[in-house]
């Protein structure tokens, strides 16, 4: 409801109310949204950097919105976060993830990486929730790399990761997703069940320019050899050209993710061009 006195930054800004309500129905749409199904999930490879290969496709969630058309997950996953809808609505992607992995499988094993919201991470199912789940695909666990943020692990105590360590001894992959961006204290990786840092994209940008920033590639090479070091692989997003990529394998990343290899993708697209069989 607007105020009677009227607003002069409304004036200004007249997209700002029509933005504010649409989150708020956004918001409240949200349950009926997962019900009638009108969420879906695009896919994007992983490349291993040594030869080029599909290593993987990290599952992205989108919003095919009867009114407002696609929306891409930064428009309603924070919405979800704050309602509490991530739960059924995370479970519901890990579960068509992991079924979609399984149909993949038939041609050729395939890993997916689906992102997990703190809510999630904190929920008291996640355990026995993912473990339904990869047992009824008939899915090895060692096929699911879940991302997590480090900002979403940092300050939890020991009890709180506990469930992340459970899911890790089970042979599920850890990524630590967005990594360099937070206020990471380095010394925290050695208390984190993760297998792999996702090196945030702003890296991947300061590559890009000729020449590339001296602070990123030193970055860049410091992550790579103390991850390295504490058996950790690390995964670049972001990457968007020839060039990046060649720098980026030079400074000795593993795996590599970017619109130079391809955009996110329907399963079929996805499968068509990255599954054999
Ligand atoms: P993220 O996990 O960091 O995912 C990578 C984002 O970068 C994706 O945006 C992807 O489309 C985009 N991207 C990939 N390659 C390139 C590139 O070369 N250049 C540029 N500029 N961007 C690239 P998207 O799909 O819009 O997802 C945004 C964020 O939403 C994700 O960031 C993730 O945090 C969240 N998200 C997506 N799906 C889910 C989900 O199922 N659950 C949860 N909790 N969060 C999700
Ligand atoms: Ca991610
Ligand atoms: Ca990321
Ligand atoms: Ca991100």
């Amino acid at each position: 409801a607007k105020d009677a006195g009227g607003n002069r930054y409304e004036l200004a800004d007249p997209d700002s109310d029509a933005r504010a309500i649409d989150r708020h129905s956004l918001t409240n749409h949200l349950p009926a949204a997962l019900e009638r199904d009108e969420f879906f999930l695009e896919y994007q490879p992983l490349i291993r950097m040594s030869d080029g290969r599909v290593d993987g496709a990290e599952a992205l969630v989108r919003w095919e919105h009867p009114v407002h058309g696609r929306l891409g997950p930064d428009r309603f996953i924070p919405l979800a976060e704050h309602t509490g809808l991530i739960v059924p609505l995370g479970r519901w992607v890990l579960e068509q993830a992991v079924r979609q992995a399984c149909d993949w499988a038939a041609g050729q094993p395939m890993r997916v990486n689906v992102n997990l919201s703190p809510r999630q991470l904190h929920h008291p199912d996640l355990v026995p929730d993912t473990i339904a789940v990869l047992e009824a695909a008939g899915v090895e666990p060692s096929s699911l790399c879940l991302e997590v943020t480090e900002s979403a692990l940092i300050g939890a105590d020991e009890d709180e990761l506990k469930p992340l360590w459970q899911l890790a001894e089970m042979g599920v992959d850890i990524a630590l997703d967005d990594f360099g961006t937070g206020y990471s204290n380095l010394a925290n990786l050695r208390r984190l069940p993760a297998t792999t840092l996702k090196l945030d994209r702003s890296f991947t940008q300061g590559l890009q320019r000729h020449p590339a920033d001296p602070v990123d590639v030193t970055f860049v090479e410091g992550i790579v050899s103390l991850a390295h070091a504490l058996g950790l692989a690390v995964t670049v997003e972001g990457v968007e050209t020839e060039h990046q990529a060649a720098q980026l394998r030079d400074l000795g990343c593993d795996t590599a993710q970017g619109w130079y290899y391809a955009r996110p993708s329907s399963a079929a697209e996805f499968a068509q061009e990255w599954v054999e069989g």
